[in-house]
């Protein structure tokens, strides 16, 4: 009996759930673990408390001097909430976070008494050892100093006993080694562009924020099941395992009453959210057997990204309370649903408004379609830049799979708002006679309200929707950092609305048109120009696949293939423009996400070599033998006669002869494939090499195994199957 399987089965089958001690009222809890205003205001000097605030709202440099009475406050925060050490918490582009932490102890060599110390250079700066962190060639290894700086838009939050200074990850000569840095730039350029499109319609503007509410999904298996897979342990998902004979096709877990082991887990997540500051809202499950979700209330950018990476740092951890394993992976089990992270993302102002929402009256409504139109055009522009941004390994197995948008990017708005944009096609050109006007915002741009109230249609296989007062890019994986998609949506959103502004003033200074009318005559433009790129329809059918073709839509199905956006002459030029990233970053990105792409198919490839080979052959022989001697016995008790009695035994013997060659030469090849792309020198070579000529083989070796599966004794069988994986609770 292969015991590890069973070992765990018996292991689950015992938990109980873990209580979870429920804390305070939510509200009264929330941020505790937070330097956030209220504690601010308790523990720094009003100056101090100012630079902070003026550094947060308006971007000015903090002096040295408050620094240091910055920090004095926080580590006498800290202290007052027994916290011991201190680090630069920072997001490195290997996908998860990084820390180092430090005592505030000191002690002196002269002997003097020992402190806890903590000064404004500390909190500022700090050069932790990063020669191995990706770098795409950057920071060459004699200069392989790379520098965090501390980030004061968000706070400073303490995990355990720990206080994390969220901060930007730098090489020696400037260039950004990380997620943060170029979020923050395009956060300042879409705050600059819309900042000055807003000021045609409210002068009082002075500051435009990137709101994101991510929804996140994941899956939670027992971590004993999930330590029997190797395949799970290694690289995040099944690599192999027959279908469950029941799935998901009864629909009876969306949604459904959470299962008590996962509902304990979640309250515990929940409260550590609380004292972090993450202002978790709602809790669900998902489609698939074991699946979930867990959604904030949407936030500034920066903070909602910094509170996704730790998020899911603290979701593995308060899982090891549980007794579960948190898959994050876009796609752990075939032919159950994969998770996704929706990205919800709005504009919004510094006078309280949406700029997604339509307003109440007809002006508010033109600019409102103002920034909803030129995010059309945005996306349209760049749709190609936009699928590069949400490409990886893992998510490759969701796009375009049936079951998740499409690898083709397109806009859905609705019917409604169709509508409007048919009429808007229809403005007249030049200056607008004042009937044109007057019937413009009394029918079209003054209707919007309640237009959209009764916009309920979710068209829930568009990869970018318009979603009421916002747009949902639901194309990004559950395990990617929102960042990536983040810095590459607004940079193309400012890029957008700076072209824009330029437009409309010309014909203001050229053609001497009234501000709205030159409005009017631009989007009416945009409308023309960007159609192709709105699809209302089913967004998995084949049909879509050649319209989109018609229309000259990229569909670009894998990575290496997709990322080639991201070094385009024209990218590169326009994350120049916006000062987001130079050449020398945009380059390296590609690089480093290439390699990330090609180490995890080859550990991929390695893993199921391993058990296919030593877990699934060597079973699959026992079993063999099992049969073998069953059909000796029949011949020495019948004789001739025996293949009458052991005529189905001999067939599966060499069904079971049959899958083993095929796994054997299949995995040969495969191995010989790999040694054949681990010589290629470039890395964009090794990566196609590895997506066009290993990975085919994982399905063709998959399919032997799990044929296997269904002919072996179940006893015998050492990986734990779908049905314990996906249906033990
Ligand atoms: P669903 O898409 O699951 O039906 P909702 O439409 O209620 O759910 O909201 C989904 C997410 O959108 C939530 O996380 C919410 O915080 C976020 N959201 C709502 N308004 C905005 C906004 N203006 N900007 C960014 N995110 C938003
Ligand atoms: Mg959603």
């Amino acid at each position: 009996m292969s015991t590890l399987r069973f070992k765990a089965l018996s292991e689950t089958t015992n938990r109980k759930a873990v209580e979870v001690k429920e804390l305070d009222r939510k509200s009264i809890i929330f941020g505790s673990n937070v330097f956030n205003d209220k504690s601010m205001r308790q523990f720094l000097t009003p100056e101090a408390y100012k630079a902070v605030k003026n550094a947060v709202q308006h971007g000015k440099k903090i002096e040295r001097k408050l620094a240091d009475y910055i920090a004095m406050g926080m580590k006498e925060w800290a202290l007052s909430k027994g916290v011991t050490h201190y680090t630069h918490w920072f997001q490195p582009l290997t996908g998860a976070t990084a820390e180092k932490h430090d005592a505030f102890f000191e002690t002196s060599f002269e002997g003097a008494d020992p402190v806890e110390k903590f000064g404004g250079s500390q909190l500022v700066q700090q050069e932790p050892d990063a020669s191995s962190f990706p770098n795409g060639g950057i920071r060459n290894t004699f200069e392989a100093r790379g520098y965090t700086a501390w980030d004061p838009t968000s706070p400073a939050f303490i995990f355990g006993t720990t206080l994390c200074i969220p901060t930007v990850f730098v090489s020696y000569t400037g260039e950004a080694l990380d997620y943060k840095t170029p979020l923050l730039r395009a956060l300042a350029a879409v705050d600059d562009a819309a900042t000055d499109v807003c000021r045609y319609f409210d002068k009082n503007v002075k500051k435009v924020a990137a709101t994101l509410g991510w929804e996140q999904e994941y899956f939670l298996i027992d971590s004993s099941l999930a330590n029997s897979r190797p395949d799970i342990t290694l690289t995040g998902r099944t690599l192999l395992g027959h279908a469950s004979a029941k799935g998901q096709q009864l629909d009876d877990h969306y949604f459904g009453s959470i299962p008590t082991r996962a509902l304990n887990y979640m309250r515990d997540l929940e409260n550590e959210c609380m004292l972090l500051g993450i202002p978790v809202k709602t809790r669900h499950n998902e489609v698939a057997p074991n699946q979930f979700e867990l959604a904030p209330i949407f936030e500034e950018a920066n903070l909602a990204v910094d509170h996704n990476s730790l998020l899911m740092d603290v979701m593995g951890k308060v899982a090891e309370r549980h007794n579960f394993r948190v898959l994050m992976h876009e796609k752990p089990f075939k032919g159950v649903n994969g998770s996704g992270k929706h990205n919800n993302w709005s504009l919004s102002t510094n006078t309280g408004i949406n700029l997604l929402s339509p307003g109440k009256t007809p002006m508010s409504n033109l600019q409102f379609l103002t920034f909803f139109i030129n995010t059309i055009k945005a996306v349209y522009q760049n749709e190609e830049l936009l699928r590069a941004a949400i490409a990886s390994a893992s998510n490759d197995h969701r796009l375009g799979a049936n079951e998740a948008p499409p690898a083709i990017i397109s806009v859905f708005i609705g019917e409604q708002l169709t509508k409007v944009l048919e009429e808007l096609e229809g403005v007249s050109s030049g200056k607008l006679s004042p009937q044109e006007k007057t019937s413009l915002k009394l029918n079209v741009v003054g209707k919007i309200p309640d237009v959209l109230l009764d916009n309920t249609d979710r068209n829930r296989t568009s990869p970018f929707a318009f979603t009421g007062n916002k747009f949902e890019f639901r194309a990004v994986g559950s395990t990617a950092n929102c960042a990536n998609a983040m810095t590459i949506l607004n940079t193309i959103v400012a890029k957008q609305l700076k072209d824009f502004k330029k437009e409309v003033d010309a014909l203001i200074a050229d053609k001497g048109m009234k501000k709205d009318d030159a409005i009017f005559n631009i989007l009416r433009e945009y409308i023309k120009e960007s159609k192709n790129i709105l699809f209302e329809g089913d967004g998995y059918s084949e049909e879509w696949e050649q319209e989109a073709a018609k229309r000259g839509l990229s569909n670009n199905k894998t990575t290496p293939k997709a990322l080639k956006a991201k070094v385009s002459e024209k990218s590169l030029a326009l994350f120049q423009e916006l000062n987001v990233m130079n050449h020398v970053e945009m380059e390296a990105r590609y690089e480093i996400e290439l390699e990330e792409y090609t180490k995890k198919i080859q550990i991929e490839g390695r893993v199921l070599s391993d058990i296919a080979r030593n877990h699934v052959v060597p079973t699959a022989i026992r079993y063999q033998n099992i049969l073998i001697e069953n059909v000796k016995g029949l011949k020495e008790i019948f004789g001739k006669d025996f293949e009458n009695h052991a005529g189905e035994q001999i067939a599966i013997i060499k069904e079971i002869s049959g899958h083993i060659a095929a796994i054997n030469s299949k995995v040969a090849e495969m191995t010989e494939e790999r040694k054949k792309a681990n010589k290629l020198e470039s890395a964009e070579d090794m990566a196609a090499a590895y997506c066009d000529q290993v990975k085919p083989y994982f399905d063709v070796i998959r399919e032997h195994c799990d044929k296997l599966e269904l002919l072996v004794d179940d006893e015998l069988w050492t990986l734990t199957k779908y049905r314990e994986l996906l249906f033990t609770r």
